[in-house]
């Protein structure tokens, strides 16, 4: 699948270091899901998001604590 968002990498299945923030804050999760070999851009399903909704939801509480 050809990425949308650079029109010249190919998008494929796997798991990469992505950063997430909140509130000026980050932290590094592996992220299942369909990234481009040439740009930052990915496309994430569901299951793909339920993966480090978890772990996301914990770095936010602890941000908020
Ligand atoms: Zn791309």
């Amino acid at each position: 699948m050809k990425c949308h968002a650079c029109s010249k990498g190919i998008l494929s299945q796997k798991t990469k270091q992505h950063v997430f923030t909140y509130r000026g804050k980050f932290i590094k999760l592996d992220q299942p899901g369909l990234w481009c070999n040439s740009c930052e851009e990915g496309i994430l399903n569901g299951e793909d998001i339920a993966k480090t909704e978890k772990s996301f939801d914990e770095f936010r509480s602890n941000v908020d604590g």
